[in-house]
Formats: structure tokens, C-alpha cells, sequence
């Protein structure tokens, strides 16, 4: 790929697409965090099947940026579907709000609006998610070196937003007075979750037309006109993308065979694990494979998008390992830790803020160092950053697995070992989650750009199921097993930790070999 020399700094489109992107995390994340609390205390949900519904709702909010990005490239255009997405997550939050304003009148109604307002955010994430993203590596010339550099600056307002809202939503949601919790508060967390993503909806809005343009002026991510891109762009990536019906319908029908062939041999009696995870491997697959039987595409474009999802597929591991963050390693953090940190009792769920801090405190000084190894013509390709990603998380585990190990089944591990874990898996995530953002956006031909960035973030969908199906697929057993749990100990989480820690280390060393095809 031919690099363009460095200009100094950064567009200022990137401030503005940082900050949306920051009220839009505020909104999901904040969301996220009380979601669960609310299902079990205002809807009457089991805690288990609360657990459920989150990891299954999460799973769906990554695969439908696949739908978002097809629909952008192909009609509307990233502006129009941020605006579009900023507004239905809104929306949703809204009906969340409703859902929290009337639970004590009728559960029935507000639960239904509690379903409603999923599968509005959901779809909601579609719209927004890959398009935001895909309009960053649109700010920067073609092969400019500062790609890396650019999402990795993206990905500190992901995290700060992300921060605020697990923050904020909770102080006005999650109330308790003593030891009794306020169920009527936790509309007003929604409600400020709905807020936030309105004010950077409108903010995108407001300043998009002035600054989210190309170096030369021209505006990024305007609705594609594919009469006048000819003119403009060059000539292999100026055609339409065209499916013919053959392929559609054969990738249909790949897609209903799968869905039943992964139904069938789900073994999990839970309807998220049989139908919703199923759903997520199928579509995944079988939309990756309609890309590749587009007419339009030269041998070089195929390639490139086979090494995209290669890093994508490979990225399912990392996900499923770093996600249990807020499932078996936050159970570990109430159950087996002992919170107390110079003083100070730190509620469980605060413990994976470490992740959102880190990044915060990291993401300047890698976005640096990246340039200055660029600089000194020794900054390591996509690929290779990716594999030292893989190899921190699983650092990460091994330290807490040797920790809970040695503590045996009634111990408590100090909780400085989960920060340190949380530290390596940063550390690992800012190797491997904007660099492949940005990987994306360098390898993508521009006609499928957010449609490609979509399937990246299936790599979250299937990474969200797959952690799930591990579960399923290996009960735990045993004596120290059925100890631990009685205790409400979830070793099977520290033990899916460990596979995935395998599973990374055979896909460092095939990721090791794509690094040293591409860049
Ligand atoms: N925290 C990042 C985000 O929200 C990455 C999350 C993920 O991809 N699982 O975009």
C-alpha cells in the first residue's frame, strides 16, 4: 500500500466524530449498567434470566451494525444514518424510561416496553456504530500513516464517554436509601442515558457540514451518489456493489441451514442460546460470505477483505475473553475478592471502570508511540500490534487464574490482581480493537466500507455467543465445581477464561503468518 507522509496533528472532523461517538458510549454504556439491576428489581426477573437477556441483547446491538453498514453503503450514507441511529437509540431509551415510569402499575406493559425499547437500541446501534467508525479512516487520505494513531485517539472518547455514563446513569438510577433500593429511580438513568445520545446526535447534526470533511473540503460520508463518485474516486473503487439474486437467495438459504444445523446441535435448553445465538453465527457467516460474491470485485479487493475477516474471525476470542468483564469476572470481583484498596471498599461493579480509566490514561501515549516508531520506520504492522493484543489478555488471565488458584475455593483474592488483570487486558485491547478499526478502514474498498466495519463488530456478536456457548457446552463438574458454586462462585467463567487464553495463543501464531503477507 503506498503511505503518505504524515501532515502534522489531527483533522478537527475527528473532534467532532470523537465527541459523538463519546455521547453515544455515555448513552449504551450507562444503559448497559443498569440494565440488568432494573430487569431483576422492576420486572421480577430471575437474576439468571436477567444475565441472559443482557449477554443475548448485547450479542444482537453487535450483529445489526452488519444491516447498518449494508444500508449506509449502499443507500443512505454514514451522515444520514448516525443522525437516523442517534435518533432511534434515543428513542429507545425513552421507552425504557416509560418502562421504568410504569412498572408498578402494570409489569405486563412495562415489559412489553422493555422489549420494545431492546430491539428499537438494537437496531438503533446498527445504524450508528459502523458508520461513525467508518467515517474516521474516510477524514484521512488514502495510505496515510496516521491511521492507527487517529482511532486510537477515537477509541479514548469511546472509553470516556463510556466512563461517564457507567457513572452517571448508575448515581441516578441505581439509588438506595440504607439498604433498600429506590426501583422508581431507574428511569431517571435511562432518561439521562436518552439525553446524552440526543445532545450528540444534535451536536453531529450541528457541526458535521463544517468540519467532517476530506483535506481537500469535500464532505465525508454523504449520502452515496455513485454517478458523480465516478468521476472523483479511483476507477476500482467507483463501481455500485451488485448482488445478483442467484447469490442472494443462495446466501439465504446458507443462512436458514445454518441457523437450523447450529438449532439443532445447540444443546442448551435457554431460548437465547438456541435461537439468538444460532441467529448471530448464521447471519455472520452467511452475510460475509454475500460480500465475496459481489460481481464488482477485483482479486486485490478480495484479498483485502479475506485478510479483514480472517483478523475478524480471529478477534472472536479476544471478545469473548475481555467481555466476561462484566459477567464471571464481576462475580469474581462480589464473591471472591477482597474489594478493599487503601481503605477503601470498592463496590464490585466499580472494578471494571479499571478498563475505562486505563484506556483513558493509555490511549495518548500509544497513539505517541505509534508515530514515533512510524517515525523511526520501526512501528510494527496491523497484524503483529493485533497478536501482542492477544498475547496481553491472556497474560491477563494467567495472573488471575494462578491468583484464584492458589486461593483455593474459600480465599479471597486481593483486588489489586483484578486491576492488574484489567491493566494487561487494556493494554491488550488498545494493541488490537482501534488497530483493527483502523485496519478496516485502511484494507476496506470504499463501496463496502461500513459494511466491512460491520463485520468487525460481528467479531464482538459471535465473541458475546461464544462465551455463552462455552458455558453450555462444558457444565461444570466436579467437586470443586459444585463447591464453588454453592458458594455462588462462577469457576466455569475462569475456566472459559483459560480456553480463550489457549485459543488466542494458536491465533497469535496464525496472525503471525497474514503479518507477514500484509501490512
Ligand atoms: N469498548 C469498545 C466500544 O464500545 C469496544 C467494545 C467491543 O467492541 N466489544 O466500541
Amino acid at each position: 500500500m503506498n503511505q503518505t507522509a504524515p501532515s502534522k496533528g489531527h483533522p478537527k472532523g475527528l473532534a467532532v466524530l470523537f465527541t459523538t461517538e463519546m455521547w453515544e458510549r455515555f448513552n449504551f454504556y450507562g444503559m448497559r449498567a443498569l440494565l440488568s439491576l432494573f430487569l431483576v428489581n422492576a420486572l421480577a426477573f430471575s437474576d439468571k434470566d436477567a444475565a441472559i437477556i443482557y449477554g443475548g441483547f448485547l450479542g444482537l446491538s453487535y450483529l445489526t451494525p452488519m444491516l447498518g453498514g449494508f444500508i449506509s453503503d449502499r443507500f443512505l450514507g454514514n451522515r444520514n444514518c448516525i443522525v437516523l441511529g442517534g435518533t432511534i437509540m434515543a428513542l429507545g431509551q425513552l421507552l425504557l424510561f416509560a418502562s421504568g415510569s410504569m412498572y408498578s402499575s402494570s409489569v405486563g406493559t412495562a415489559t412489553s416496553l422493555m422489549w420494545a425499547a431492546l430491539f428499537v437500541i438494537i437496531i438503533g446501534n446498527g445504524f450508528f456504530k459502523p458508520n461513525i467508525s467508518s467515517m474516521v479512516g474516510q477524514l484521512y487520505p488514502k495510505g496515510d500513516t496516521r491511521l492507527d494513531s487517529a482511532f486510537t485517539i477515537f477509541y479514548m472518547g469511546i472509553n470516556v464517554g463510556a466512563m461517564l455514563g457507567m457513572t452517571i446513569c448508575p448515581v441516578l438510577g441505581d439509588v438506595k436509601v440504607g439498604e433498600v433500593r429506590v426501583v422508581e429511580a431507574f428511569k431517571w438513568g435511562f432518561l439521562a442515558a436518552g439525553a446524552a445520545m440526543l445532545l450528540g446526535t444534535i451536536l453531529f447534526f450541528m457541526l458535521k457540514n463544517k468540519y467532517v470533511v476530506k483535506p481537500d473540503g469535500t464532505p465525508v460520508g454523504i449520502k452515496p451518489d455513485f454517478t458523480t463518485v465516478k468521476a472523483v474516486e479511483e476507477s476500482d473503487e467507483a463501481e455500485k456493489a451488485h448482488f445478483s439474486q442467484k447469490a442472494i437467495l443462495g446466501v439465504v438459504f446458507l443462512m436458514i441451514a445454518l441457523f437450523f444445523g447450529i438449532h439443532f446441535l445447540s444443546i442448551d435448553p435457554n431460548p437465547i442460546k438456541s435461537w439468538v445465538y444460532p441467529f448471530i453465527y448464521a447471519a455472520g457467516i452467511s452475510l460475509a460470505v454475500l460480500i465475496l460474491t459481489d460481481k464488482s470485485i477485483t482479486k486485490v479487493e478480495r484479498d483485502r477483505i479475506l485478510v479483514i475477516y480472517t483478523v475478524a474471525f480471529f478477534v472472536i476470542f479476544f471478545w469473548s475473553a475481555f467481555e466476561q468483564a462484566g459477567s464471571s469476572l464481576t462475580f469474581i470481583a462480589d464473591k471472591q475478592t477482597d474489594l478493599n484498596l487503601l481503605g477503601w471498599n470498592m463496590p464490585p461493579s466499580f472494578v471494571q471502570n479499571a478498563n475505562s480509566i486505563f484506556v483513558i490514561a493509555f490511549a495518548l501515549p500509544f497513539s505517541a508511540l505509534w508515530l514515533s516508531l512510524q517515525k523511526k520506520n520501526r512501528e510494527p504492522g496491523s497484524t503483529t500490534k493485533q497478536s501482542y493484543g492477544l498475547m496481553l489478555l491472556a497474560i491477563g488471565y494467567l495472573i488471575i487464574a494462578f491468583q484464584v488458584k492458589s486461593i483455593g475455593n474459600s480465599g479471597k483474592v486481593g483486588v489489586i490482581w483484578l486491576i492488574i488483570m484489567y491493566l494487561f487486558h487494556t493494554l491488550g485491547e488498545l494493541c488490537l480493537s482501534p488497530i483493527g478499526l483502523s485496519l478496516v478502514a485502511k484494507l476496506a474498498p470504499k463501496r463496502f466500507s461500513s459494511l466491512l466495519m460491520g463485520v468487525w463488530f460481528i467479531g464482538n456478536a459471535a465473541g458475546y455467543a461464544l462465551a455463552g456457548t462455552l458455558g453450555a457446552i462444558l457444565p461444570p463438574t466436579g467437586d470443586k465445581f459444585e463447591a464453588a458454586s454453592k458458594q455462588g462462585i462462577d469457576l466455569q467463567g475462569v475456566l472459559d477464561g483459560k480456553i480463550t487464553a489457549t485459543a488466542q495463543q494458536l491465533a497469535i501464531l496464525t496472525k503471525e503468518k497474514i503479518a507477514t503477507t500484509y501490512p
